[in-house]
């Protein structure tokens, strides 16, 4: 068995197991590569795992486009969860559309409104949640597990694909026919909302265009913990 092999195989046994010891469960999509690959195997295998995307409403066209592809290829709906209109509407109208570039403060806020609430709706009334996270990704998450509590959601949280390389995500999309995010294409490994993230230039960290004004440690968006601990802002580049 290839090591490609092993790992599809071990996957697919963490999500079975999700899927009868922890009903429900959830799979958090942010719809790049990562997650297409988990939501070709829960769709592929029927394992009975409920997607979910948050769709920001400051996301490329290119990654909402990947909802009408998820549609036509597998015949699914990816249920969408947006942030509440008033509380986005109150941000903009004190503080701008663009204030997360002017303060982590901001930052933070605005991912709070359009990410943290929307997700905690979403996660809420299930046991687990899935996300596509790789331990090899970034500076915070090199201690990342497979199955890991969340105490800020009171859960289970399952990272199947902790143990796998990029190189494994895109021999298993090539091989198996997986729609992809076309911004993969175009210098992007990393795919958030679209005034947060950038193309990167070859040698360039994977997530260095996902809030690049920021450390590396701080990239997070707040949906994620890291040794028990809520991720936090430290501090922000020059
Ligand atoms: S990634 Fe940027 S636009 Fe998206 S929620 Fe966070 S601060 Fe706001």
């Amino acid at each position: 068995m290839s090591d490609l092999s092993k790992l599809i195989a071990d996957t697919h046994a963490t999500l079975s197991r999700i899927a009868s010891d922890f009903s429900p469960a959830v799979f958090a999509s942010s719809l790049a590569a990562e997650d297409m690959v988990l939501t070709d195997m829960i769709l592929k295998a029927k394992h009975s795992i409920g997607i979910f995307s948050l769709e920001t409403g400051r996301l490329h066209q290119e990654t909402l486009a990947m909802l009408d592809k998820v549609k036509q290829h597998y015949g699914y709906d990816i249920a969408v969860y947006k942030p509440q209109q008033d509380a986005v509407d109150s941000y903009v109208a004190q503080h701008g559309l663009n204030a997360f570039y002017d303060s982590v403060e901001m930052r933070k806020e605005c991912c709070r409104i359009r990410k943290v609430e929307p997700l905690n709706r979403a996660l809420s009334g299930n046991k687990a949640w899935v996300t596509g996270q790789r331990r090899a990704q970034a500076a915070t998450r090199t201690s990342l597990l497979v199955e890991e509590d969340d105490p800020a959601h009171f859960m289970t949280k399952f990272n199947p694909l902790a143990d796998w390389s990029e190189d494994d995500i895109w021999n298993y999309i090539r091989d198996n026919g997986v729609p992809y995010n076309a911004l993969h294409d175009q210098g992007y490994p990393s795919i958030g909302c679209e005034p947060c993230t950038r193309a990167i230039q070859p040698g360039e960290d994977v997530r260095a265009g996902r809030w690049w004004w920021e450390n590396p440690e701080s990239k997070e968006c707040g949906l994620h913990v890291v040794d028990g601990k809520l991720i936090r802002i430290k501090s922000v580049a020059a």
